[in-house]
């Protein structure tokens, strides 16, 4: 009679992928403020990505974290860039895994925002739209199966779905982060992918935490431009906008169970405070009885483990 199931096929794993831990023991480097979770080689990718397959994880989901960074971004759109590399990589070892690029200019950018900056320090959305397009690009022709605009730039779905058609992807979907709230939960990520801002913060594209109805307009704009999947992020307080995105988009729902949501628990269980295998398969459950029809999050193949046994 149980009303909600939670399976390994329904998470998602995220995987940084870095040019530096090329050189690092093991190809791995350590986040300190995300334990047991790390910046990882080429090499290393595949190999934790074929035992994610192997515990039945549903999908990776790629970050990048290149060498060099510049004021445009332009290793985000490298063919050859990290991203570009792990995918191809991902794809011709475990040709079944589905292969989530995330599209975004911050990690490549030298001061850490979303898209390029105007003379006047603000993000110049139309520039940056057109970059987008060519990330979203570049990831599919290395065979990405779906790209995930993080940036919150107005129009930038409509702009990728036209990017992707123009260059004969019209396969790959697009699974938009469309209810991005400016949260405190992204810290750790910060670190882990090397995206700080340098100065100012992100909260002119993205929604406060006070505004839901907001949101769900903003998941319905993505929907319009040609959305395949929509997501909430973060997780944990939003159970509230996963139901209402669902409800208002019909289309499937990914919700983020981000690096702080994931720090904490950490935290908290090797202070002894929780149990850390409980915790984590209640907040998943709960993710999914919300609505959520996929959940990202980094315990992912702990969870897949934990549901195994
Ligand atoms: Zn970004």
């Amino acid at each position: 009679m149980r009303e909600t199931e939670l399976s390994a096929g329904r998470l998602v794993a995220p995987m940084f992928v870095s040019e530096a831990a090329a050189s690092a023991p093991q190809g791995r480097e350590a986040i300190s403020t995300m334990p047991s979770v790390q910046r990882l080689s080429l090499t290393a990718v595949v190999e934790e990505a074929r035992s994610l397959a192997d515990l039945g994880v549903a999908a990776v989901m790629l970050f990048g974290v290149p060498g060099d960074k510049d004021a445009e971004g332009s290793g985000a759109w490298d063919d050859d860039g990290v991203v570009q590399l792990a995918v191809s990589a991902l794809k011709a070892a475990l040709p079944e895994l589905v292969v989530i690029t995330d599209v975004c200019l911050c990690e490549y950018t030298d001061h850490g925002h979303c898209g390029v900056l105007r003379a006047d320090g603000a993000v110049d959305n139309d520039a940056t739209l057109e970059l987008l397009g060519q990330v979203a690009a570049s990831h599919a022709r290395a065979g990405a199966d779906l790209v995930a605009p993080s940036d919150m730039m107005d129009g930038r779905v409509g702009t990728i779905r036209a990017e992707l058609d123009a260059d004969g992807h019209s396969d790959v979907g697009i699974l938009a982060y469309s209810a991005k709230f400016a949260s405190a939960f992204y810290g750790p990520f910060r670190e882990a992918a090397g995206s700080t801002p340098a100065f100012g913060d992100r909260r002119s594209y993205q929604l406060d935490p006070a505004n839901g109805r907001e949101a769900v307009r903003e998941a319905a704009l993505d929907v319009e431009e040609g959305a395949d999947m929509v997501m909430v992020k973060p997780a944990l307080a939003y159970g509230d906008l996963i139901a209402a995105v669902k409800h208002r988009t019909g289309l499937p729902v990914a919700a983020y169970n981000v690096s702080g949501e994931y720090a904490m628990v950490k935290a908290a269980a090797t202070a002894g405070y929780l149990d850390e295998r409980q915790a984590v398969l209640e907040i998943l459950t709960g993710l999914r009885r919300a609505g959520a029809d996929i959940v990202i999050s980094y315990h992912a193949a702990d969870a897949a483990r934990w549901l195994a046994t």
